[in-house]
């Protein structure tokens, strides 16, 4: 693979810095691989490629259905890779090989071809307003549209970009985050596998301060689509604004999980679990607020505590593993500070609570943590985490519940646990977030949209919300008199 290089205009090529990067294996400390360390000029580059393709190569004039057979192949060829795709996503994150190669990757080949099947379907309106006229409207692709990335769902959340921008025939500039790019890459090589005219799909690696921001303030990118931390989404929203680009935010959470006293428990219990500890906890829409009933507290945290206490952790390649390694030191020590924070505030540390003793001393292995007796003014309730560390907090009424659960800047997603619909209905209105779970937790589907209320972002993506922010509505009138 191609990991020394930027992809620009359908070619492989040396970044204008001529240096490389290495990332690092998180569940060994070693060095994975050598990526090039790209600037703005590379950005550059890579924009003005993008709108040479957008502009004047073929990808605008070919017919829709042409552009929907190259994403669906995209989507065919993604799942032909997928061992070696889920074992570059897994170097890079820590994230376990069942994790990548059961359900992210093919979840995002899913968004292909989900996505494919819009590209013949973006249609305008015909309005009759008045005699003597004939009105219509176009939606039309936006441009060029640069997509930066996060580390947690690398190729995931990249595919939710690229795949509706490329359906509504934009062109494309990928930023992975530094630390996660290889499956970036290796998309890279499928697009000229696939025959994608050069151009229309580029990548730019390096970091986040400098091909980011290059891509955010270059006036001839039309859109930002972004997924991050909150405060750098905000930092992309004020540095937008200078050009008045098109910008979506999908940004942090503290999402609230909600468990009533007439719940399922066994089932609540599982989506307990999996809500925090899947893929470490560093998941925008984690439940990273537990809320307990008071009256099956205690029951429901004695097997809570047992069930986090037996997770395997250890090498993400392992097929018996359940969490592996946290992405970096840096990450780690943002973790292990939390904790220590939730300790000093008064918070009862039940389960896990420092680094974990796996992988010979090496590794960022950090143990499935949980606080019990928290409340919404404790740090560690009221700011992503992005680890493994479960706040509890106990609660007396619905009406309690729903409001403490609102008791957040963010508003991702939530769930709520209960044997009772018209309960649930009412919770599921009352919640102020993007997504709201009744008795499941982490579901997604390529026909969903998701997306944040409140400090979680604006704009959605996936469904037929997701094809919105990569069109422009244009009206047309046709004097007929
Ligand atoms: P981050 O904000 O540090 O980085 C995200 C991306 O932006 C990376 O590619 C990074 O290199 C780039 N970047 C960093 N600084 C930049 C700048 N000044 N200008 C332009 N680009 C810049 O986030 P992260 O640490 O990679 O990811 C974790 C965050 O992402 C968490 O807050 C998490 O909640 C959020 N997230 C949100 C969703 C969602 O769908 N809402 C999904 C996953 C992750």
């Amino acid at each position: 693979m191609q990991s020394g290089q930027v992809f620009i205009g359908g070619a492989w090529r040396p970044a204008a810095s001529a240096q490389t990067y290495a990332t690092i294996n998180p569940a060994t400390e070693e060095e994975s691989a050598q990526v090039a360390l790209g600037d703005e000029r590379d950005v550059d580059l890579a924009v003005r490629a993008a709108r040479k393709a957008f502009e004047a190569g073929p990808w605008s004039k070919m017919a829709a259905a042409e552009r929907a057979r190259l994403i669906w192949k995209l989507g065919d060829l993604i799942m032909a890779n997928l061992d070696e795709m889920a074992r570059l996503e897994s170097l890079c994150t820590g994230k376990t090989l069942f994790d990548s190669g059961k359900v992210e990757i093919p979840f995002a080949a899913e968004v292909f071809r989900y996505y494919a099947g819009w590209a013949t379907k973006i249609h305008g309106e015909t309005l009759g307003l008045r005699e003597g006229a004939f009105t219509f409207t176009l939606r039309q692709p936006v441009g060029v549209v640069g997509a930066i990335v996060p580390w947690n769902f690398p190729f995931l959340l990249a595919s939710w970009k690229i795949a509706p921008a490329l359906a509504a025939g934009n062109t494309v500039v990928l930023k992975p985050a530094s630390l996660t790019p290889l499956t970036a890459l290796k998309f890279a090589e499928l697009c000229q596998e696939a025959g994608l005219p050069e151009g229309v799909f580029n990548v730019v690696t390096g970091p986040g301060a400098a091909v980011g921001m290059a891509l955010v303030r270059h006036p001839d990118v039309d859109k930002i689509a972004f997924t991050g931390s909150t405060e750098v989404g905000k930092q992309i929203m004020r540095e937008a604004s200078g050009s008045l680009k098109r910008v979506s935010l999908e940004l942090g959470g503290k999402s609230p999980n909600i468990v009533f006293a007439d719940a399922d428990l066994d089932a609540a219990l599982k989506g307990a679990l999996t809500g925090i500890f899947y893929n470490k906890g560093e998941v925008c829409a984690a439940g990273s607020r537990l809320f307990i009933e008071q009256r099956v507290h205690d029951e429901f945290m004695s097997k809570l505590t047992e069930r986090a206490k037996g997770l395997k952790i250890g090498d993400p390649m392992d097929r018996s593993t359940r969490m592996g390694p946290v992405i970096s030191r840096h990450q780690m020590d943002v973790v292990l500070a939390y904790i220590e924070a939730g300790k000093q505030e008064g918070a009862r540390l039940v389960v896990g609570g420092g680094r974990a003793s796996v992988g010979g001393g090496k590794g960022y292995f950090v143990e499935p943590t949980i606080f019990d007796g928290v409340s919404n003014r404790m740090k560690i309730a009221r700011e992503e985490i992005f680890g493994p560390v479960l706040s509890v907090i106990a609660f007396k009424s619905v009406d309690e519940g729903i409001a403490e659960g609102n008791e957040t800047t963010y508003g991702l997603a939530a769930a709520v646990w209960t044997r009772d619909v018209a309960k649930a209905l009412r919770a599921a209105r009352a919640i102020r977030a993007g997504t709201v779970w009744v008795n499941a937790y982490n579901l997604y589907d390529a026909a969903l949209p998701f997306g944040g209320f409140k400090e979680s972002g604006f704009g959605r993506e996936l469904g037929s919300a997701g094809i919105d922010p990569y069109t422009e509505v244009k009206s047309i009138w046709v004097d007929l008199s």
